[in-house]
């Protein structure tokens, strides 16, 4: 497996949305129209137009106090990218799946049919992807492929001024997150990594998933209604053996 992987700790996350900004620059984006809803999160969701997004939950912590958390959002490069299995079902080689660095990268074609109605979640259990309501086309983020492929760390890992994100070969990751589990762990008995085996973007979570977004973690239940609409020839062997596979309700 190796490759490349983020390690996002989120226990250092000031919400400065350096990061957001930066995928916004190196890609060209446009900036969204946005307006206040009570809250400091703008905007209000990912899009075509933002990749990465720095999600705001306020939580109440154990003694009552209220608490800020901060998650900046981003497609998590799946290990097998259920999402690559459904749009390729849709139209071949629309995304591919980096061999050196593990990056899930959705080719310029990925514009299906006006025929097909599919929404994010249809195709990722961490509802990440969006359609350009304008060209049709999916988009997420690409691991900023152009920048790693010259030696150089994705656009928000270099903007990000509090060590939060960090990126870097797939064993040195881990180790790391490791070693910042344990530490945070002594005073946050409840911390955890997410799905560190499944992703290559792996939060460090000082709390409760839902304590920061809604998609934090991948819920089993989603995940196999995801894989049960791929095709048996493009179902891999792990998601056999680990029962994610389903014969009634596979298209074509
Ligand atoms: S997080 Fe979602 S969009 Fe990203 S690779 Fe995984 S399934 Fe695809
Ligand atoms: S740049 Fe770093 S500290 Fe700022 S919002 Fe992004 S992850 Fe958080």
């Amino acid at each position: 497996m190796n490759g490349k992987s983020f390690f996002v700790d989120l226990t250092l996350c000031t919400a400065c949305r350096g990061c957001q900004v930066a995928c916004k620059q190196w890609k060209d984006l446009p900036a969204e129209q946005t307006r206040n809803v009570g809250s400091h999160q703008n905007p209000q969701d990912l899009s075509a137009h933002t990749l990465k997004l720095v999600r705001f939950k306020e939580v109440r912590d154990k003694k009552g106090e209220l608490r800020w958390n901060f998650f900046p959002e981003q497609c998590r490069h799946c290990i097998e990218p259920p999402c690559k299995y459904m749009l390729n079902m849709y139209k071949s080689n629309a995304v591919t799946h980096d061999s050196k660095t593990g990056a899930v990268v959705y080719n310029e074609s990925v514009t299906l049919s006006k025929s097909v109605d599919l929404a994010p979640d249809q195709l990722c259990p961490y509802n990440v992807p969006r359609k350009n309501e304008e060209t049709g086309q999916w988009t997420k983020c690409d691991m900023c492929i152009d920048r790693v492929q010259q030696g150089l760390k994705p656009a928000c890992v270099t903007a990000c001024p509090t060590g939060t994100m960090n990126f870097g070969d797939r064993d040195a990751m881990l180790e790391m997150a490791g070693k910042r589990l344990e530490a945070v762990k002594k005073t946050h008995p409840n911390a955890f990594l997410a799905d560190p085996e499944d992703v290559r973007v792996i939060y460090l979570c000082q709390s409760d998933a839902d304590d920061y977004a809604s998609h934090v973690v991948a819920q089993a239940a989603h995940k196999q209604a995801i894989w049960a609409q791929v095709r048996p020839a493009e179902q891999t062997r792990r998601q056999f053996l680990t029962g994610q596979f389903k014969f009634g309700n596979n298209r074509g």
